[in-house]
């Protein structure tokens, strides 16, 4: 079997700075780290490597070549390859660029049988890649999977919800978000770090995934994020304590919301 994690590098901060012309982030000099459900999605298909002899685990991720370093630590934990789809091309990409150019970089890999994503990325929150890369494919897709068997050519899933959790079964291949439930994200070895340095990361550019320029970059991204803010802090506000004397709180209170012309 062989089943390819998508990892992403998010900020490890949040003092980010944005670019005011793209409405994106500016990442350049930023620590990075591995967005935190990927970390989740990747143990989940290193478990079901060493569940399954014979499984095979490739990661894939679409950034700059900083995120080389996110693809070492992959390979260090138990990753078989690593491939970072990266091109100036690609820059600027919204959930349906990232998507198309995953697809394609995963299209240029040998048959593939499930793809991981996380649950969602921590920086953009949209947990629309997973679908999207699916989408692209023309495969199934479920999102939410806190517990994955594989049986045959059939996944058993188990997916949450607020409330409860629901089982469902589909056919390879497939593609999951996972969350958080699902494990604990295991260390690197010192064999495996060791293994990693030398490690030899496949790159592909927008050309060699044979990804159309017009669908990559900001020229493929249908969304404009016309506006990013910081919310205005809310105040602590005012209170009355009504225990006491509760009628002169109530008129305090009515009187106030007069003033404010709010009644
Ligand atoms: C504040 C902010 C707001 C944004 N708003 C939007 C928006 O409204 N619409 C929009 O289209 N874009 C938006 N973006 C851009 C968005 O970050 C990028 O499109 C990003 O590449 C993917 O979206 P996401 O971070 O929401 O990923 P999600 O869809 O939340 O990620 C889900 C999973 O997909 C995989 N994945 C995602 N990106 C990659 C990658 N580069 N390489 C490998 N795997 C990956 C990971 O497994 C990840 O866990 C926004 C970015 C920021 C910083």
């Amino acid at each position: 079997m062989h089943v390819v994690v998508c990892i992403k590098q998010v900020p490890g901060t949040t003092k980010v700075a944005i670019n005011p012309e793209t409405n994106t982030l500016i990442r350049d000099g930023v620590e990075a780290i591995i967005n935190p459900f990927d970390e989740n999605a990747l143990e989940a298909a290193l478990a079901l490597k060493d569940k399954t002899p014979g499984t095979k685990v490739t990661v894939v991720c679409m950034g700059p070549p900083q995120a080389e370093n996110a693809l070492r630590e992959a390979t260090a934990r138990g990753a078989d390859n690593v491939v970072l789809l990266c091109d100036r091309a690609f820059a600027g990409s919204d959930t349906w660029a990232t998507s198309y150019a995953l697809a394609q970089g995963i299209k240029a890999l040998e048959k593939v049988d499930i793809i991981y994503c996380g649950k969602q990325a921590i920086d953009g929150d949209t947990a629309q890649v997973g679908p999207g890369v699916a989408e692209f494919l023309g495969w199934p897709v479920i999102t939410y999977v806190r517990k994955l068997d594989v049986e045959g050519d059939t996944v058993k899933i188990e997916r949450v919800f607020e409330d409860g959790f629901e089982k469902i079964e589909a056919p390879l291949p497939v593609v999951v978000t996972v969350v958080k439930e699902m494990n604990v994200p295991r260390m690197a070895s010192l064999k495996g770090r060791m293994r990693a340095k030398k490690e030899q990361i496949k790159m592909l550019t927008a050309e060699s995934a044979k990804a159309d320029p017009n669908e990559v970059g900001l020229k493929g991204s249908p969304t404009r994020v016309v506006k990013i803010f910081t919310p205005p802090k809310k105040t602590s506000g005012q209170k009355w304590d009504g225990i006491g004397d509760p009628i002169h709180a109530a008129k305090t209170l009515v009187g106030k919301l007069k003033e404010q012309k709010l009644v």
